[in-house]
């Protein structure tokens, strides 16, 4: 997989790593679980952010698409936290 600035999973993972991704999210309880539209915008925020590479954050080493997803998780980049 060539590295990919500013990208999610979603535009540069194979499909088995996503498909993952999405079981994981989808066994988390709803009180874990980021409402859909605070998911989205995190996910937009890390889209313009230069940390993300190929679907991973720089900052924390998860993949922006699970972390975003539980409710209780911050943007790891302590000096300038964009969610
Ligand atoms: S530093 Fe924050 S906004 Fe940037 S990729 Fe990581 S989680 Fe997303």
């Amino acid at each position: 997989m060539a590295e990919c600035r500013r990208c999610l999973l979603l535009e540069s993972a194979g499909e088995n790593t996503l498909e993952e991704i999405r079981m994981r999210i989808e066994k988390l309880s709803e009180k874990e679980k980021a409402s859909e539209e605070i998911y989205n915008s995190r996910l937009e925020e890390c889209k313009n952010c230069d940390n993300l590479i190929s679907g991973v954050c720089m900052k924390c080493g998860c993949y922006v698409e699970f972390r975003a997803a539980f409710k209780k998780m911050k943007c790891p980049n302590a000096n300038n936290r964009r969610w």
